[in-house]
């Protein structure tokens, strides 16, 4: 009997309201599939600051080692935004997540279905088919990382501020083994996004890309896209990508651009993937909704908790080898949602079930 071991990190507002349906939705498919269930559970954000005076508790961060992955909700809020930046929940608890476990890959799905179209600001004619992409974003790299980073005060008394974005070939080389994997499980073709036209950076970027999948990946069709272009041609025409593969900031803005597109923020997954392996042999990873705690709808029971249940597929997927169980979950949100079972932020002016009962549907769906 496999025997799947994880953190559950909720965190603050929405995050334990959806976490919990994520979870009955485990046990479900659990029992049904005969895998057994080896979770802790740790607070981490804010919940992490009013518990132990830190948003990424030492004991948080021991069960995180202990396990294969971690499911994460999302953190922080208005209670907490008059702390310093420094000790802000997101910054002082996935930061350090982040680095310590070297996420690198973070893969977010892009995805809406042809029934809601209407959550989109693109028109519906753009894409009668709804929206079926993936965006692969390196983590720990390029701009945000890179050293000097630093402000000074010049002679003639300006002020500069310098940002340095360094990328080495062995940094590329390993985010296109990722965006390679996920481009086999789909339609094959993978585009690098880059500014080789300006950038020393890009240029190395893309000449990695084109020499590697040619060396690893001959079966993929591979092409290059300027980073301006690509933010017109998601708002222009999204299908056209299947999976696109970019550095730190384009991927930082690009998947932005593309979780507005694919409209509720309720629907979007995440997986940041490590470098190192689990006790599995497979990548430990960090699953979690796009959105954030939503305090607007917190403590309502109202939330879409669409996102929790198939960042938890995704952590099936990559952490744990089980393909087939995270296409039936899936299967399952996407049956139950095109069935009619909608949360308010799907809804559409049509009457909408809470977070318990989106679940339901999921788990009815599921068999
Ligand atoms: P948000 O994503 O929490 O909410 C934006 C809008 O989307 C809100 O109207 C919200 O109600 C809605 N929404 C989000 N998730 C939803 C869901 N599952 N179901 C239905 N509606 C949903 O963004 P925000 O309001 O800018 O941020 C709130 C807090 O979350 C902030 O403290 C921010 O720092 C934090 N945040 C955390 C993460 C993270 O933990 N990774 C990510 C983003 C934001």
């Amino acid at each position: 009997m496999p025997t799947l071991k994880f953190a559950v990190l909720a965190g603050d507002y929405i995050g334990p309201e959806v976490m919990s349906e994520a979870l009955r939705v485990l046990a479900h498919v659990a029992r049904q599939e005969n895998l057994t269930l080896d979770y802790q559970e740790a607070e981490v954000g804010g919940a992490g600051i009013d518990r132990h005076g830190k948003a990424l508790p030492d004991s948080t961060l021991r069960r995180c080692e202990a396990a294969d992955a971690i499911l994460f909700g999302s953190v922080g809020g208005p209670k907490w935004e008059n702390l310093p930046p420094k000790e802000q929940p997101e910054r002082a608890a996935l930061l350090p997540l982040r680095k310590h476990f070297t996420l690198f890959a973070n893969l977010r799905p892009g995805l809406l279905y042809p029934e809601l179209t209407d959550a989109s600001p693109l028109k519906s004619e753009r894409i009668p088919q709804g929206i079926d992409i993936v965006c692969i974003r390196e983590l720990t790299g390029g701009l945000y990382f890179g050293q000097p980073k630093v402000t000074t005060t010049l002679p003639d008394g300006d002020v500069q501020a310098v940002d340095t974005m360094v990328y080495r070939r062995s940094e590329i080389e390993r985010i296109l083994d990722v965006a390679i994997t996920a481009a086999r499980g789909r339609r094959k073709k993978l585009c690098s996004v880059d500014k080789a036209n300006v950038l020393e950076t890009s240029v190395l970027w893309r000449r990695t890309a084109t020499e590697y999948v040619a060396r690893h990946a001959p079966d993929l069709t591979l092409s290059h896209m300027y980073v301006d272009n690509a933010a017109m041609q998601l708002a222009r025409d999204p299908n056209q990508f299947d999976v696109f593969v970019t550095e730190n900031m384009f991927g930082d803005i690009l998947s932005d651009e593309m979780a507005v597109i694919c409209g509720s923020l309720g629907m979007l997954s995440s997986a940041s993937l490590g470098a190192g392996r689990n006790s599995l042999g497979l990548p430990f990873g960090l699953y979690e909704p796009a959105g954030g705690t939503a305090p607007d709808i917190a403590g309502k029971g109202i939330a879409n908790p669409c996102a929790q249940i198939l960042s938890a597929a995704l952590m099936l997927r990559f952490s744990f080898g089980l393909e087939a169980t995270a296409r039936r979950i899936e299967t399952a949100v996407r049956t139950a949602v095109t069935g009619g079972t909608r949360t308010g932020d799907i809804a559409f002016g049509r009457p909408s079930v809470g977070t318990r009962a989106m679940a339901d549907a999921v788990i009815a769906a599921l068999g």
